[in-house]
């Protein structure tokens, strides 16, 4: 009967406790679930780095790590930690909320509804905007959530590019990869999105040299991490080539109330809302995997501790 530990500060401990159970229940599984637990009891933590467990060492039985969250750049590299860890992939919930906010900010920019949202001078202006086919747009990251993104905006008629480590095959979509594929990717980018980890090898990857590949008037939208982006580079390519950018993620988050992105005319900032966890479709995924384990079968969804991802 394993015991497992649900250590995440959120306020939402009532709505995980009741999903998890249900799902666990689903399973046939016989459990303990709590927020507090002998660790040297413990088989599996449900995990959020918000959680005050930092040390894994007294977890001397440990079978996995299960992190609530998509991005795993806050626990991947902890010394203590030596059991496997899984990060959230398949959570409806959470992959829907980012196609929603990815399509939203993307058919805002497109369709240029800025200026008749605001429109003091009551400008009559009937430019049409291009049709969704004459818009390129590019997503950096083609994993779960850049594929379902993808997706979403090629049945709404964008060409999409999408750009990854590993060259991906994507119905309707260009898949490139490699240094020459980002060249490509970024040259033809009117609507740029990022939705890469956060790892070493993505730190800074849009940067003044990057920025500079992308054509006139190129827009960003960043809900993958804010250590993508230079933010001074940005800030530069603002007043160049660059016309809006749209961040969800930031390297200080809260974004600090004096950051000179808050009041810049062109930069939009959404406080990390982009897609988060949702507890029922959630628990599903974490229920199944936990039962996958009892069987002895392999995880799903593990995380490649060299890559950081
Ligand atoms: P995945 O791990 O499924 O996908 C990551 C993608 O990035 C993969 O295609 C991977 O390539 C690619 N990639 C990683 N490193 C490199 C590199 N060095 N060069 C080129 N491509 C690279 O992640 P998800 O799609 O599930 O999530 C993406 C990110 O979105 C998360 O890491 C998180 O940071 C962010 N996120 C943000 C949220 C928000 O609310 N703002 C909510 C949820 C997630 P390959 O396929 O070859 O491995």
């Amino acid at each position: 009967m394993p015991n497992i530990l649900f250590a995440a500060l959120t306020e939402a401990w009532d709505d995980y406790e009741t999903h998890l159970r249900s799902a666990l229940d689903d399973e046939d599984l016989q459990y303990t679930l709590a927020t507090d637990l002998p660790p040297a009891e413990v088989d599996y933590i449900v995990y959020a780095p918000n959680s005050t467990v930092r040390d894994f060492t007294p977890y001397t039985r440990l079978k996995a790590v299960m992190n609530l969250w998509a991005g795993v750049e806050k626990v991947v590299k902890n010394p203590t930690l030596a059991a496997p860890l899984t990060r959230m992939v398949d959570d409806e919930g959470l992959t829907q909320g980012m196609v929603e906010w990815v399509t939203g900010h993307t058919l805002r920019h497109h369709l240029g509804m800025d200026a008749h949202i605001v429109n003091p001078e009551r400008i009559w202006d009937d430019t049409p905007p291009p049709l969704a086919k004459d818009r390129p747009v590019t997503i950096l990251g083609l994993g779960a959530l850049g594929q379902a993104c993808a997706r979403a905006l090629t049945q709404i008629g964008f060409h999409v590019t999408g750009w990854s480590r590993s060259k991906k095959d994507v119905p309707g979509v260009t898949c490139l990869a490699g240094a020459e594929g980002l060249d490509a990717a970024l040259t033809t980018a009117q609507i740029l999105i990022l939705l890469l980890p956060d790892t070493p090898a993505t730190t800074n990857l849009i940067n003044a040299d990057t920025l500079a590949r992308l054509p006139q008037g190129a827009v960003i939208l960043n809900p993958g991490r804010g250590p993508l982006i230079d933010d001074e580079a940005l800030l530069t390519a603002l007043d160049a080539n660059v016309s809006h950018a749209t961040l969800d993620t930031f390297r200080t988050e809260p974004l600090p109330r004096d950051h000179a992105f808050w009041c810049h005319r062109r930069i939009t900032v959404t406080p990390h809302i982009a897609s988060t966890t949702r507890p029922d479709s959630a628990a599903r995924v974490i229920a199944r995997n936990i039962a996958r384990a009892e069987r002895g079968e392999t995880l799903h969804h593990l995380v490649d501790r060299t890559a950081g991802y």
